[in-house]
Protein backbone atom coordinates (compact mmCIF):
# COMPACT_ATOMS: atom_id res chain seq x y z
CA UNK A 1 0.00 0.00 0.00
CA UNK A 2 2.58 2.71 1.16
CA UNK A 3 6.26 2.01 0.51
CA UNK A 4 8.72 4.61 2.26
CA UNK A 5 11.21 4.72 -0.38
CA UNK A 6 14.01 6.94 1.10
CA UNK A 7 14.39 9.31 3.67
CA UNK A 8 16.39 12.22 3.83
CA UNK A 9 18.98 12.35 6.65
CA UNK A 10 19.28 16.12 6.92
CA UNK A 11 15.18 16.94 7.44
CA UNK A 12 13.06 13.44 7.41
CA UNK A 13 11.55 14.21 4.26
CA UNK A 14 10.21 11.31 2.99
CA UNK A 15 9.94 9.77 -0.82
CA UNK A 16 7.10 7.23 -1.12
CA UNK A 17 4.71 5.41 -2.95
CA UNK A 18 1.14 4.81 -2.39
CA UNK A 19 -0.85 1.93 -4.47
CA UNK A 20 -4.10 2.13 -4.51
CA UNK A 21 -6.86 -0.31 -6.88
CA UNK A 22 -6.83 2.87 -9.10
CA UNK A 23 -3.42 3.72 -9.28
CA UNK A 24 -0.41 4.66 -7.81
CA UNK A 25 0.72 8.09 -5.97
CA UNK A 26 3.96 9.58 -5.56
CA UNK A 27 4.63 11.07 -2.72
CA UNK A 28 5.37 13.74 -1.37
CA UNK A 29 1.90 14.69 -3.49
CA UNK A 30 -0.29 17.09 -3.84
CA UNK A 31 -3.97 16.25 -3.86
CA UNK A 32 -6.51 18.85 -6.59
CA UNK A 33 -9.47 19.64 -4.38
CA UNK A 34 -12.66 18.31 -5.97
CA UNK A 35 -15.51 18.98 -3.51
CA UNK A 36 -18.65 18.69 -5.44
CA UNK A 37 -17.17 15.75 -7.76
CA UNK A 38 -15.06 18.78 -10.08
CA UNK A 39 -11.67 20.01 -9.30
CA UNK A 40 -13.55 23.50 -10.08
CA UNK A 41 -12.79 24.81 -13.90
CA UNK A 42 -10.30 21.84 -14.25
CA UNK A 43 -11.40 18.73 -16.83
CA UNK A 44 -9.84 15.13 -15.90
CA UNK A 45 -7.77 15.60 -18.90
CA UNK A 46 -6.95 18.53 -18.25
CA UNK A 47 -5.51 16.96 -14.15
CA UNK A 48 -3.88 14.20 -15.93
CA UNK A 49 -1.63 16.26 -18.16
CA UNK A 50 -0.87 18.28 -15.42
CA UNK A 51 0.09 15.37 -13.92
CA UNK A 52 -2.19 14.97 -10.96
CA UNK A 53 -2.21 11.62 -9.91
CA UNK A 54 -4.94 11.71 -6.95
CA UNK A 55 -7.88 13.51 -6.75
CA UNK A 56 -10.17 14.84 -3.43
CA UNK A 57 -14.07 14.51 -2.99
CA UNK A 58 -15.99 14.80 0.00
CA UNK A 59 -18.60 13.23 1.75
CA UNK A 60 -20.96 15.56 3.27
CA UNK A 61 -20.87 18.08 -0.04
CA UNK A 62 -21.12 15.11 -2.76
CA UNK A 63 -24.30 13.35 0.44
CA UNK A 64 -26.06 16.81 0.22
CA UNK A 65 -26.13 17.29 -3.63
CA UNK A 66 -26.17 15.48 -5.92
CA UNK A 67 -26.88 12.80 -3.52
CA UNK A 68 -26.13 9.18 -2.34
CA UNK A 69 -29.26 7.29 -4.71
CA UNK A 70 -27.82 9.21 -7.77
CA UNK A 71 -23.75 8.10 -6.80
CA UNK A 72 -25.12 4.91 -6.27
CA UNK A 73 -26.61 4.59 -9.33
CA UNK A 74 -24.04 5.97 -11.26
CA UNK A 75 -21.58 3.67 -10.19
CA UNK A 76 -19.45 5.66 -7.88
CA UNK A 77 -17.84 8.69 -7.66
CA UNK A 78 -15.04 7.47 -10.30
CA UNK A 79 -17.79 6.81 -12.68
CA UNK A 80 -19.95 9.76 -11.85
CA UNK A 81 -17.07 12.34 -13.15
CA UNK A 82 -14.69 10.47 -15.14
CA UNK A 83 -11.87 10.55 -13.38
CA UNK A 84 -9.96 6.98 -13.64
CA UNK A 85 -7.25 7.72 -10.88
CA UNK A 86 -7.28 7.53 -7.34
CA UNK A 87 -9.86 9.34 -5.20
CA UNK A 88 -9.59 10.51 -1.50
CA UNK A 89 -12.71 11.38 0.41
CA UNK A 90 -12.94 13.54 3.79
CA UNK A 91 -14.95 12.53 6.42
CA UNK A 92 -17.21 15.47 6.32
CA UNK A 93 -15.58 15.97 10.09
CA UNK A 94 -13.62 19.52 8.32
CA UNK A 95 -17.45 20.40 7.79
CA UNK A 96 -17.87 20.01 11.53
CA UNK A 97 -15.81 23.00 12.03
CA UNK A 98 -16.44 25.15 8.37
CA UNK A 99 -20.30 24.60 9.15
CA UNK A 100 -20.47 25.26 12.91
CA UNK A 101 -23.38 27.38 12.70
CA UNK A 102 -25.28 24.60 11.21
CA UNK A 103 -24.56 21.76 13.33
CA UNK A 104 -24.65 19.44 16.95
CA UNK A 105 -21.87 17.51 17.85
CA UNK A 106 -23.45 14.60 19.43
CA UNK A 107 -22.19 11.46 21.10
CA UNK A 108 -22.38 9.17 17.92
CA UNK A 109 -21.88 12.18 15.37
CA UNK A 110 -23.01 14.86 14.02
CA UNK A 111 -26.37 16.18 13.24
CA UNK A 112 -26.14 19.02 9.95
CA UNK A 113 -29.12 20.97 8.85
CA UNK A 114 -28.31 21.51 5.01
CA UNK A 115 -26.38 24.50 4.27
CA UNK A 116 -28.95 24.66 1.01
CA UNK A 117 -32.25 23.62 2.72
CA UNK A 118 -32.16 23.16 6.12
CA UNK A 119 -33.11 19.66 5.57
CA UNK A 120 -30.74 17.51 8.39
CA UNK A 121 -28.34 15.34 7.73
CA UNK A 122 -26.66 13.35 10.54
CA UNK A 123 -22.78 12.01 9.92
CA UNK A 124 -21.40 9.53 12.41
CA UNK A 125 -18.42 7.46 11.95
CA UNK A 126 -20.96 4.49 10.19
CA UNK A 127 -22.69 7.24 7.83
CA UNK A 128 -19.39 9.00 6.95
CA UNK A 129 -17.79 5.45 6.52
CA UNK A 130 -20.74 4.04 4.21
CA UNK A 131 -21.33 6.82 2.09
CA UNK A 132 -17.23 6.47 1.23
CA UNK A 133 -17.55 2.69 0.75
CA UNK A 134 -20.33 3.51 -1.97
CA UNK A 135 -18.65 6.35 -3.23
CA UNK A 136 -15.36 3.81 -3.74
CA UNK A 137 -13.18 5.85 -2.27
CA UNK A 138 -9.25 4.51 -3.12
CA UNK A 139 -8.49 6.32 0.72
CA UNK A 140 -11.61 7.52 2.95
CA UNK A 141 -10.96 9.12 5.94
CA UNK A 142 -12.53 8.54 9.45
CA UNK A 143 -14.90 10.49 10.43
CA UNK A 144 -13.40 12.88 13.32
CA UNK A 145 -14.21 16.34 15.50
CA UNK A 146 -12.15 19.30 13.81
CA UNK A 147 -12.95 22.29 16.76
CA UNK A 148 -11.63 25.69 15.70
CA UNK A 149 -8.03 26.56 16.79
CA UNK A 150 -9.50 29.13 19.80
CA UNK A 151 -11.22 26.42 21.21
CA UNK A 152 -11.27 26.16 25.09
CA UNK A 153 -8.92 23.06 26.61
CA UNK A 154 -12.64 21.34 27.73
CA UNK A 155 -13.64 21.21 23.83
CA UNK A 156 -10.41 20.18 22.53
CA UNK A 157 -10.50 17.10 25.05
CA UNK A 158 -13.54 16.51 24.15
CA UNK A 159 -13.25 16.70 20.22
CA UNK A 160 -9.73 14.37 21.01
CA UNK A 161 -12.11 11.86 23.13
CA UNK A 162 -14.74 11.39 20.52
CA UNK A 163 -12.10 11.65 17.71
CA UNK A 164 -10.21 8.54 19.22
CA UNK A 165 -13.70 6.84 19.84
CA UNK A 166 -15.01 7.66 16.42
CA UNK A 167 -11.96 6.12 14.66
CA UNK A 168 -12.71 2.66 16.91
CA UNK A 169 -15.72 2.60 15.18
CA UNK A 170 -14.73 3.25 11.48
CA UNK A 171 -12.23 0.63 12.40
CA UNK A 172 -15.00 -1.52 12.51
CA UNK A 173 -17.20 -0.28 8.74
CA UNK A 174 -17.25 -2.26 5.62
CA UNK A 175 -15.03 -0.91 3.05
CA UNK A 176 -15.08 -0.73 -1.25
CA UNK A 177 -12.74 -3.27 -2.23
CA UNK A 178 -9.05 -2.54 -1.48
CA UNK A 179 -10.15 0.67 0.02
CA UNK A 180 -7.65 2.12 2.65
CA UNK A 181 -8.43 3.79 5.84
CA UNK A 182 -6.41 7.05 7.05
CA UNK A 183 -6.99 7.59 10.91
CA UNK A 184 -6.99 11.63 12.08
CA UNK A 185 -4.94 12.90 14.66
CA UNK A 186 -6.47 16.00 16.36
CA UNK A 187 -5.52 18.00 19.51
CA UNK A 188 -4.69 21.40 17.91
CA UNK A 189 -1.22 22.92 19.47
CA UNK A 190 -1.76 21.12 22.72
CA UNK A 191 1.41 18.40 23.01
CA UNK A 192 0.10 16.17 25.41
CA UNK A 193 -3.41 16.11 23.58
CA UNK A 194 -1.49 15.66 20.39
CA UNK A 195 0.29 12.88 21.60
CA UNK A 196 -2.91 11.05 23.24
CA UNK A 197 -4.51 11.13 20.33
CA UNK A 198 -1.69 10.02 17.77
CA UNK A 199 -1.43 6.85 20.19
CA UNK A 200 -4.71 5.93 20.66
CA UNK A 201 -5.28 6.52 16.62
CA UNK A 202 -1.99 4.53 15.85
CA UNK A 203 -2.88 1.69 18.08
CA UNK A 204 -5.91 0.93 15.92
CA UNK A 205 -3.53 0.50 12.57
CA UNK A 206 -4.85 2.52 9.98
CA UNK A 207 -3.27 2.12 6.58
CA UNK A 208 -2.05 6.10 6.97
CA UNK A 209 -2.54 8.80 9.09
CA UNK A 210 -3.69 12.57 9.01
CA UNK A 211 -3.02 15.53 10.97
CA UNK A 212 -6.08 17.54 11.35
CA UNK A 213 -7.07 20.29 12.56
CA UNK A 214 -5.12 22.71 11.14
CA UNK A 215 -6.01 24.77 8.37
CA UNK A 216 -8.44 26.33 10.19
CA UNK A 217 -7.56 29.88 11.05
CA UNK A 218 -4.05 29.08 13.34
CA UNK A 219 -1.01 31.31 12.60
CA UNK A 220 1.74 29.21 10.74
CA UNK A 221 3.72 28.60 13.67
CA UNK A 222 1.35 26.83 15.30
CA UNK A 223 0.59 24.90 12.03
CA UNK A 224 4.08 24.22 11.58
CA UNK A 225 4.17 23.06 16.02
CA UNK A 226 0.98 21.11 15.23
CA UNK A 227 2.50 18.97 12.49
CA UNK A 228 5.95 18.61 14.56
CA UNK A 229 4.74 17.26 17.68
CA UNK A 230 2.66 14.53 15.60
CA UNK A 231 5.16 13.00 13.52
CA UNK A 232 7.37 11.71 16.31
CA UNK A 233 4.26 9.58 17.38
CA UNK A 234 3.35 8.12 13.73
CA UNK A 235 4.73 4.87 12.33
CA UNK A 236 7.39 5.60 9.72
CA UNK A 237 5.94 2.83 7.25
CA UNK A 238 2.66 4.55 6.98
CA UNK A 239 1.57 7.86 4.73
CA UNK A 240 1.15 10.86 6.35
CA UNK A 241 -1.35 13.54 5.29
CA UNK A 242 -1.46 17.31 6.26
CA UNK A 243 -5.01 17.98 5.89
CA UNK A 244 -5.82 21.71 4.20
CA UNK A 245 -2.50 22.64 3.59
CA UNK A 246 -1.01 24.87 2.20
CA UNK A 247 0.92 27.60 0.29
CA UNK A 248 4.18 26.49 -2.04
CA UNK A 249 6.76 27.15 0.30
CA UNK A 250 4.70 25.82 3.19
CA UNK A 251 4.32 22.45 1.39
CA UNK A 252 8.24 22.20 1.17
CA UNK A 253 8.71 23.17 5.04
CA UNK A 254 5.91 20.13 5.96
CA UNK A 255 7.59 17.54 3.27
CA UNK A 256 10.76 18.54 5.35
CA UNK A 257 9.05 17.37 8.28
CA UNK A 258 8.03 14.37 7.16
CA UNK A 259 4.88 14.91 5.01
CA UNK A 260 3.67 12.55 2.27
CA UNK A 261 0.09 14.48 1.26
CA UNK A 262 -1.03 17.99 0.94
CA UNK A 263 -4.59 18.98 -0.32
CA UNK A 264 -5.56 22.57 -0.78
CA UNK A 265 -8.04 24.81 -2.12
CA UNK A 266 -5.62 27.75 -2.91
CA UNK A 267 -4.57 27.26 -6.66
CA UNK A 268 -7.93 27.39 -7.73
CA UNK A 269 -9.26 29.57 -5.48
CA UNK A 270 -7.06 32.59 -6.13
CA UNK A 271 -6.75 31.97 -9.75
CA UNK A 272 -10.72 33.34 -9.76
CA UNK A 273 -9.54 36.41 -8.13
CA UNK A 274 -6.89 36.44 -10.60
CA UNK A 275 -3.88 35.82 -8.71
CA UNK A 276 -0.71 33.62 -9.96
CA UNK A 277 1.65 30.95 -8.17
CA UNK A 278 5.19 31.52 -9.45
CA UNK A 279 8.62 30.75 -7.95
CA UNK A 280 8.23 34.58 -6.38
CA UNK A 281 5.23 34.27 -4.87
CA UNK A 282 2.07 35.53 -6.41
CA UNK A 283 1.03 38.21 -8.49
CA UNK A 284 -2.20 39.67 -9.14
CA UNK A 285 -3.00 39.23 -12.92
CA UNK A 286 -5.06 42.00 -13.27
CA UNK A 287 -3.22 44.91 -12.35
CA UNK A 288 -2.08 47.49 -14.99
CA UNK A 289 1.74 45.76 -14.91
CA UNK A 290 0.49 43.00 -16.96
CA UNK A 291 -1.01 44.85 -19.73
CA UNK A 292 1.26 44.69 -22.63
CA UNK A 293 3.13 41.61 -21.23
CA UNK A 294 4.08 39.56 -24.29
CA UNK A 295 5.49 36.58 -21.93
CA UNK A 296 4.18 33.82 -19.71
CA UNK A 297 2.39 33.98 -16.85
CA UNK A 298 5.79 32.15 -15.68
CA UNK A 299 8.57 31.92 -17.61
CA UNK A 300 9.67 28.25 -18.10
CA UNK A 301 6.63 26.86 -16.99
CA UNK A 302 5.41 23.88 -19.09
CA UNK A 303 2.04 23.88 -18.36
CA UNK A 304 -0.45 24.40 -20.92
CA UNK A 305 -1.48 28.06 -20.42
CA UNK A 306 2.10 29.28 -20.39
CA UNK A 307 3.09 26.97 -23.26
CA UNK A 308 0.15 29.03 -25.14
CA UNK A 309 -0.94 32.33 -23.83
CA UNK A 310 0.53 35.61 -22.48
CA UNK A 311 0.10 37.64 -19.46
CA UNK A 312 -1.40 40.64 -21.44
CA UNK A 313 -3.97 38.16 -23.00
CA UNK A 314 -4.93 36.25 -19.77
CA UNK A 315 -5.42 39.79 -18.12
CA UNK A 316 -7.81 40.75 -21.01
CA UNK A 317 -9.65 37.68 -20.07
CA UNK A 318 -10.26 37.94 -16.66
CA UNK A 319 -11.03 42.00 -16.84
CA UNK A 320 -13.57 40.96 -19.47
CA UNK A 321 -14.31 38.20 -17.46
CA UNK A 322 -14.64 35.48 -19.98
CA UNK A 323 -14.26 31.92 -18.62
CA UNK A 324 -11.32 30.77 -20.28
CA UNK A 325 -9.24 33.39 -18.06
CA UNK A 326 -10.05 31.67 -14.92
CA UNK A 327 -9.49 28.48 -16.71
CA UNK A 328 -6.00 29.26 -17.95
CA UNK A 329 -5.00 30.13 -14.20
CA UNK A 330 -6.52 27.15 -12.59
CA UNK A 331 -4.33 25.49 -15.18
CA UNK A 332 -1.11 27.33 -14.51
CA UNK A 333 -1.65 27.08 -10.67
CA UNK A 334 -2.71 23.60 -10.36
CA UNK A 335 0.28 22.58 -12.44
CA UNK A 336 2.53 24.70 -10.28
CA UNK A 337 1.72 23.04 -7.37
CA UNK A 338 1.86 19.59 -9.06
CA UNK A 339 5.24 20.93 -10.15
CA UNK A 340 6.44 21.78 -7.15
CA UNK A 341 5.84 17.81 -5.64
CA UNK A 342 7.83 16.59 -8.44
CA UNK A 343 10.82 18.79 -7.79
CA UNK A 344 10.64 17.93 -4.34
CA UNK A 345 10.85 14.77 -5.08
CA UNK A 346 13.12 14.90 -8.07
CA UNK A 347 15.45 16.44 -5.09
CA UNK A 348 14.51 13.71 -2.81
CA UNK A 349 15.81 11.06 -5.30
CA UNK A 350 18.87 12.90 -6.26
CA UNK A 351 19.75 13.88 -2.71
CA UNK A 352 20.08 17.51 -3.27
CA UNK A 353 16.62 18.17 -1.16
CA UNK A 354 18.13 20.27 1.43
CA UNK A 355 19.80 22.97 -1.15
CA UNK A 356 16.38 22.70 -3.43
CA UNK A 357 14.57 23.85 -0.28
CA UNK A 358 17.23 27.06 0.98
CA UNK A 359 16.67 28.15 -2.55
CA UNK A 360 13.00 27.94 -2.97
CA UNK A 361 12.15 29.67 0.36
CA UNK A 362 14.73 32.12 -0.19
CA UNK A 363 13.13 32.70 -3.75
CA UNK A 364 9.39 32.87 -2.37
CA UNK A 365 8.37 35.71 -1.44
CA UNK A 366 5.10 35.65 1.16
CA UNK A 367 1.96 37.41 0.65
CA UNK A 368 1.47 40.71 3.14
CA UNK A 369 -0.82 38.40 4.76
CA UNK A 370 1.39 35.86 5.89
CA UNK A 371 4.24 38.39 6.76
CA UNK A 372 1.82 40.18 8.83
CA UNK A 373 1.06 37.20 10.63
CA UNK A 374 4.77 35.78 11.21
CA UNK A 375 5.09 39.35 12.88
CA UNK A 376 3.00 39.67 14.86
CA UNK A 377 3.72 36.20 16.06
CA UNK A 378 7.32 37.17 16.32
CA UNK A 379 6.25 40.36 18.73
CA UNK A 380 3.91 37.80 20.87
CA UNK A 381 7.24 35.44 21.49
CA UNK A 382 9.27 38.25 22.54
CA UNK A 383 6.60 39.76 24.77
ZN1 LIG B 1 2.20 27.88 -16.23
Amino acid sequence: MFELLKTDPESGARLGRLTTPHGVVDTPAFMPVGTQASVKALDPRELREMGAQIILGNTYHLCIRPGMDILRAAGGLHQFMSWPGPILTDSGGFQVFSLAGIRKVKPHGVEFRSHLDGSPLFLGPKEAMEIQRLLGADVAMVFDECPPHDCSAREARAAVERTIRWAGECREQARAPGQQVFGIVQGGVNPALREECAKAVVALEFDGYAIGGVSVGEAEADMLRAVEMTGPFLPPAKARYAMGLGTPAQMVELAARGVDMFDCVLPTRVARNGTAFTRRGTFAIKGGACKAEFRPLEDGCGCFACRHFTRAYIRHLLNVNEILGLRLVSIHNTHFFLQVMRDIRAHLAAGTFGAFRREFIANYVPTRRVLAARARAAAADAC
